[in-house]
């Protein structure tokens, strides 16, 4: 790996993340949802801290199915052969007493009967004439699951902030809460800038014409993450007209997100639209390729964040960044990204001011170990290169060459993770 310093005018992708993240106001509301609306409950942001109104489970329970004794009484004989007094099966609970020196038959899930301290599997058990002999040794607990084993009495079973996960749900539901508190979506516009800008639905696009894949990648994106925004609105080239979009979007929603025109270029509107609009800008470019010309502003705790128009670029903005803040926005702290150093089977030179991400495979290279590998062609508008990655490969700033076997850090996408 060869390295370089440079002191460079673009802002460091953790340096933006702070500056924004640190100036997020959470958008308030909140509506309940129910676990019977599974679908409207799994990727909310909960607005309620809940705890465990009772031990969990709430009584000792059978592990196995088997016999149950005590234990004290197996030590005094192991030879000891005990009555079974009792059967007891899941969701009948016995309401006698095991004595010392008696036995009950107990299957899995059954509440522990009085008296007893451990549970043997029955293939470790002999019966006959309706009593029980133990095979093996034991100790107290054995094959019993305590009390409050998944959660105390006031433990916490969601935190106001956590993203609600499948397994929150389970939590809630053995827990027997019904209904939960979540915050209220986002209110979330998009526009698509450029004069070159058409979209899928208008049948007469020219070859002049780029269709518009930002916006609809936008709202999938968004989708995914348990958000939604309607349709990107195209807006040419044209500092009136943007500014107009920008203020018709700042009137409804708490976010608004714009794709190309970012830069300084003679047809690059989204700054003057932004300072047209009154919009306080955050930071403006960011060390990073791609996505360099990324520019964030607020306004009145909305927040305006303009992309590059760069298909890639808006999606490792959106992965990296946009994200975060959005789930910020609605009470989840800033979590910093999981990053994991592998080994890398590439060459590859670039630019010391600037971090670089590369759409990356896993592959079992030769000795069987993972490598990362280039995912398809490069290039900041292939979005074939954004299909079938695993995730992305930062090359840091200060880093100008990276060989065979540099270990760097790898970002892993949703779609290979659990
Ligand atoms: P810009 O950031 O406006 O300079 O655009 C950079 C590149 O991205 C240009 O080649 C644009 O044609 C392309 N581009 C801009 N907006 C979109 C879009 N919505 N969908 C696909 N490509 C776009
Ligand atoms: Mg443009």
């Amino acid at each position: 790996m060869k390295r370089q310093d440079k002191s460079s005018e673009l802002t460091p992708l953790d340096i933006v993340q702070q500056i924004v993240s640190e100036r997020i106001s959470q958008v308030s509301g909140s509506e309940a949802v129910s676990l019977s609306d599974i679908s409207a409950m799994v990727g909310r942001i909960s607005a309620e801290t809940i705890r465990a109104p009772q031990n969990l489970p709430i009584t000792d329970n059978v592990a196995v199915d088997g016999y149950a004794i005590r234990l004290s009484a197996l030590e005094a004989n192991p030879k000891e052969w005990f009555p079974v007094k009792a059967t007891v099966r899941a969701g009948h609970p016995f309401a006698g007493h095991i004595a010392a020196g008696e036995a009950a038959a107990v299957y899995t899930g059954a509440v522990l009967p009085e008296g007893v301290d451990c549970v043997f599997m029955h293939e470790d058990c002999l019966l006959k004439d309706g009593q029980v002999q133990i095979q093996i040794s034991g100790r107290a607990g054995l094959n019993i699951r305590p009390a409050g084993e998944n959660l105390r009495q006031g433990e916490i079973c969601i935190a106001d902030g956590d993203i609600v996960t499948p397994q929150d749900i389970g939590q809630l539901a053995a827990a027997g809460i019904a209904q939960l508190k979540v915050r209220s979506k986002l209110k979330i516009a998009l526009l698509s800038t450029g004069d070159e800008v058409a979209s899928a639905f208008q049948t007469a696009a020219g070859n002049a014409q780029i269709l518009d894949a930002n916006g609809p990648m936008l709202q999938g994106l968004l989708a995914a993450d348990g958000f939604e925004a309607a349709s990107a609105q195209i807006i040419p080239d044209n500092r009136e007209a943007l500014s107009n979009a920008f203020s018709k979007a700042l009137d409804k929603a708490d976010v608004l997100i714009t794709s190309g025109g970012a830069s300084d270029g003679l047809e690059d509107h989204t700054q003057a639209a932004m300072h047209d609009n009154g919009v306080e800008s955050l930071f403006w470019r960011i060390a990073m390729k791609p996505g360099r010309p990324m520019a964030v502003g607020q306004k009145a705790g909305k927040l305006v964040i303009c992309l590059p128009g760069n298909p890639v670029a808006v999606y490792v903005c959106y992965k990296l960044l946009v994200a975060g803040w959005l789930k910020q926005m609605l009470g989840m702290p800033a979590k910093p990204l999981l990053r994991a150093e592998l080994p890398v089977g590439f060459q590859h030179k670039k630019r010391a001011d600037r971090a670089e991400f590369l759409r990356a495979r896993v592959e079992t290279s030769d000795n069987g170990q993972a490598q990362l590998q280039i995912n398809g062609r490069k290039g900041a508008g292939v979005i074939s290169s954004l299909q079938g990655a695993d995730g992305l490969v930062e090359i840091p700033i200060g880093i100008t060459e990276v060989q065979v076997g540099d270990r760097l850090p790898f970002l892993p996408f949703r779609e290979r993770g659990l």
